[in-house]
């Protein structure tokens, strides 16, 4: 049989080629250096890499069998035949993603940069750095101590999340049975979901594919109460998108009753909101809101995966569900070519996560035509950021911009998983959506 792009889906799906998963898995930490949107800009990311480690970009690709950043890109855009890749099991393929993280934390080396006696041996308690030898341990541990700990969860969590991409992991799905204002952060609803969850969570340590997994990855199974903090981890991780667009839906007094439905638009959307997405994940947001007359979420970006692209269709909206579909495009065009002509109605809310704008100028230039339509136009609108400090650096930005800033502060439904720095793993790590900022107009 034909290998076959692995998908994240509500309903178990068959056995697929477990391939293309793994770029999912290096890219992630991308964002951090540099992040949309620009067609160029995850190119300049992915190469940013090199400055941290001489060469580690040529290591992910030579790794992953690619031969160039344009076919890495191809397989984020979900356009690339799996065929392409010769791996010969799921024992190679995740050896050769684990050979990606393999260069010394300290002094940088890449296996190629070692004499022949020497190899790179990783922290015997996060496993997740590499060292060229002895010296270079000792001398790194006052750093790397901070950070071991939080590490060795992310080693496990980049594992266990394969069976989400394959299908394995199911997440806990269905109506509320607690009204919505008593789940107002992530404990309130672990408590509600507890008893579906417990059994998820049970059902699939104890299955086929978990114990396939850890066979596969050639390192020790960790013990039960480890495998479920990092299911759950990862379920904060994939639900984090949808219930954060809820809470800006209730701070933001967004009316989900309006006939015909109410819409988001995620601006900036790339392949971290839409590769391996599917509508099911949404439906979370649909039951924050029950009695909500139809939800629309579309992603809009440059770089919004093509896999996604054609796994959506917008069909008309029906009350009680939720819609997910993708625009290929800048905003400020998107609005252009979409809004202003009535193809597409005005947006109740506009999401954008970690636009990064704060980080760079390129990216302030690239966001400014946004940001000041969507102030100008007096939309409701939610971004979040990764630290405390980006979240002070933008609401600084925005006030510049005469925007005004109605709300701001840790977010009760961050990612309670941890984000590696790629390519300086001895940096703290940090949280995706960890903080939002909500606006509203100009400020005057
Ligand atoms: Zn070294
Ligand atoms: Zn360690």
């Amino acid at each position: 049989m034909a290998p076959r792009l692995p998908r994240r889906r509500h309903k178990k799906s068959p056995t697929v080629a477990p391939v293309v998963v793994i770029p999912l898995t290096v890219v992630t930490p991308l964002p951090l250096t540099l992040s949309k949107p620009g067609p160029s800009i995850d190119a300049h990311g992915f190469f940013s890499l090199d400055s941290n480690v001489p060469g580690l970009s040529q290591l992910i690709l030579q790794k992953l069998n690619m031969k160039s950043y344009e076919e890495y890109k191809l397989v984020i855009d979900g356009g690339i035949p799996v065929s392409g890749f010769g791996f010969q099991c799921p024992q190679e393929m995740f050896q050769r993603m684990e050979d990606t993280f393999r260069f010394c934390a300290h002094c940088r080396a890449l296996p190629s940069n070692l004499s022949d006696s020497k190899v790179l041996r990783h922290c015997k308690r996060c496993r997740n750095v590499y060292y060229c030898g002895p010296e270079c341990q000792r001398s790194d541990w006052p750093v790397h101590r901070k950070v071991c700990q939080e590490l060795r969860l992310v080693a496990v969590d980049r594992l266990m999340e394969w069976l989400l991409a394959t299908g394995d992991f199911v997440l806990p799905s269905g109506p509320w049975p607690w009204p919505a204002e008593d789940v107002q952060d992530w404990n309130t609803w672990f408590s509600m979901r507890g008893l579906q969850i417990d059994a998820t969570l049970n059902a699939i340590i104890g299955s086929h594919a978990m114990t396939s997994l850890w066979a596969s990855v050639g390192r020790p199974r960790p013990d039960p109460d480890d495998l479920k903090g990092s299911l759950r981890r990862l379920l904060t991780d994939v639900l984090s998108r949808p219930l954060t667009l809820g809470l800006g839906f209730r701070v933001l007094g967004i009316d989900v009753r309006k006939t015909g439905g109410s819409a988001v638009h995620v601006v900036g959307a790339s392949h971290v909101e839409t590769f391996l997405t599917r509508s099911g994940d949404y439906d979370e947001l649909g039951y924050m809101f029950s009695g909500h007359l139809g939800l629309h979420v579309i992603m809009v970006g440059v770089d919004v995966s093509a896999d996604f692209l054609h796994s959506t269709s917008a069909s008309p909206l029906e009350p009680g569900t939720v819609q997910l579909s993708g625009h290929r495009s800048l905003y400020h065009d998107f609005w252009e070519e979409q809004i202003e002509t009535g193809k597409i109605a005005y947006p109740d809310m506009v999401v954008a996560f970690h636009p990064g704008f704060h980080a760079s100028l390129n990216l302030m230039e690239a966001w400014l035509p946004t940001l000041l339509l969507l102030r100008d136009y007096k939309i409701p609108t939610l971004i979040t950021v990764y630290s405390h400090q980006e979240l002070a650096a933008s609401l600084q930005i925005l006030v510049n911009l005469d925007i005004h800033v109605t709300a701001y502060g840790a977010n009760p439904f961050t990612s309670l998983k941890p984000e590696q720095v790629y390519s300086n793993p001895n940096k703290q790590p940090v949280y995706c959506s960890a903080y939002y900022i909500m606006f509203l107009g100009p400020a005057r």
